[in-house]
């Protein structure tokens, strides 16, 4: 299958250009004279798509089931008791939601952690995008239950590895250091030697969790996953809000993509705003995340690159994290985070494409493309979303959309009441 994308203006790129794309990958940009199997033409932006490196895809069933609560008491009372309840068939439409609700905002990839990762994986080819997947890792220091976690990851992993790997790359997810035991974590650390699978773990979420770990360990959790060999190059670590200066240089150091989640760290309080622009200064490839929909309430990139460039420049000057810096965030970093050739509108990255509508409010009048993106686009200002190739969302339509939320609803109130 090929497309030929004709006369669109590339974001950051003076004039208009033409794409190509063979195979899912894009094979010239400029004035390519071929011939191709479909050609798209209209008045657009086409501009890299974006990358999602935190999400807990299936709590979509969770949508605003638990608002305006701590962290703490919202995961014991509300989130575990539910979660404890699932049926693999929930994980597969809380999903296909997740990743629908993605598609709408122009994510084609994510980085998932948690149950029933063969239907999480379904859902992501089923759904056409693609995803780097982790069972969510949690024995709350119990010897008998991390036997029982280790079991699932197992057979995760070897679920994960029959599905095509341009689709699900395999990762391991250790929820985070109030969740699972030393050991738990060495058996984490050996799996991902023996694999060469990334690992994707919650890290300095809120302050309550470094004061807690200092207390007991007298070591900062940054410096005690170094140890552990957790934090390791291409580690995601979800949140990294309360970090000092020397912690960042380890980041730097090892090659480790801190995912910003603004949106879920504004709602539940963490008590702190990420360094982020810290961060970029030192090296840091700082990349974006949404968290699940369960504590953000909504799966919006555009909305998270506008609030991580927000609370950057919130927290100290408006020359924090400028709109060219997040968007490489939400694009080439992300995608790099989660090991896809991807990001960029270059020869022999993969084909994961977005045409905004020029001759939309948020493009008028339109001086400059990026800036637009990050400060104005909303998800109505998308036209068109390709993966890999395939055209995932046409005219602002997805053709499985309204199947997916009717089986979703049914099964979200059938696990409320379960
Ligand atoms: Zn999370």
């Amino acid at each position: 299958m090929s497309i030929l994308i004709k006369d669109v203006e590339i974001v950051g790129v003076r004039g208009k250009k033409s794409v190509y794309i063979e195979e899912g990958k894009i094979v010239e940009v400029g004035n390519p004279s071929v011939e191709a199997d479909r050609v798209i033409r209209g008045d657009f932006i086409l501009s890299p798509a974006f990358y999602n490196t935190h999400t807990h895809a299936a709590m979509t069933l969770l949508r605003g089931y638990g608002d305006d609560m701590d962290l703490q008491s919202w995961l014991t009372e509300k989130i575990w008791p539910r979660e404890a309840k699932l049926k693999p068939e929930d994980v597969y439409w809380g999903t296909r939601l997740a990743a629908l609700e993605m598609i709408r905002s122009g994510v084609v990839g994510f980085a998932d952690m948690y149950f029933y990762v063969k239907e999480v994986a379904r859902a992501v080819v089923d759904q056409g995008v693609r995803a780097l997947i982790s069972e969510g890792f949690i024995d709350l220091f119990d010897e008998e239950k991390r036997e029982n976690e280790i079991k699932k990851v197992e057979k995760g992993l070897k679920a994960l590895e029959d599905f095509p790997s341009e689709r699900v790359r395999p990762s391991l997810g250790p929820h985070a250091v109030y969740t699972v035991s030393r050991e738990g974590f060495e058996y984490i650390r050996e799996k991902a030697d023996e694999t060469g699978y990334p690992i994707h773990i919650h890290l300095l979420e809120t302050r309550v969790e470094l004061e807690d770990f200092l207390k007991e360990h007298g070591v900062s959790p940054v410096k005690y996953l170094q140890e552990v060999g957790i934090l390791r190059k291409g580690t995601i670590a979800a949140h990294s809000v309360h970090l000092t200066d020397d912690e960042i240089d380890v980041y730097s150091k090892l090659g480790v993509y801190p995912s910003h989640c603004p949106t879920s760290n504004m709602k539940l309080s963490v008590k702190g705003i990420m360094p982020a622009q810290r961060m970029v200064e030192k090296g840091v490839r700082v990349t974006l995340g949404t968290d699940g929909a369960a504590s953000n309430n909504s799966l919006n990139m555009l909305q998270e690159m506008k609030f991580a460039a927000l609370l950057a420049k919130g927290l100290s000057s408006p020359t924090n994290l400028p709109a060219e810096v997040v968007f490489r965030m939400a694009t080439e970093w992300g995608a790099e985070a989660l090991g896809f050739r991807a990001g960029k509108v270059e020869e022999g990255y993969d084909a994961d494409l977005l045409l905004f509508k020029r001759r939309h409010v948020s493009f008028t009048p339109g001086f400059n493309s990026i800036s637009d993106i990050v400060y104005s686009a909303g998800p109505s200002s998308l036209d068109t979303v390709i993966c890999l190739g395939e055209v995932l969302m046409e005219e602002g339509v997805i053709p499985s959309e309204e199947e997916v939320i009717e089986r979703t609803r049914e099964v979200s109130y059938d696990l409320i009441e379960r």
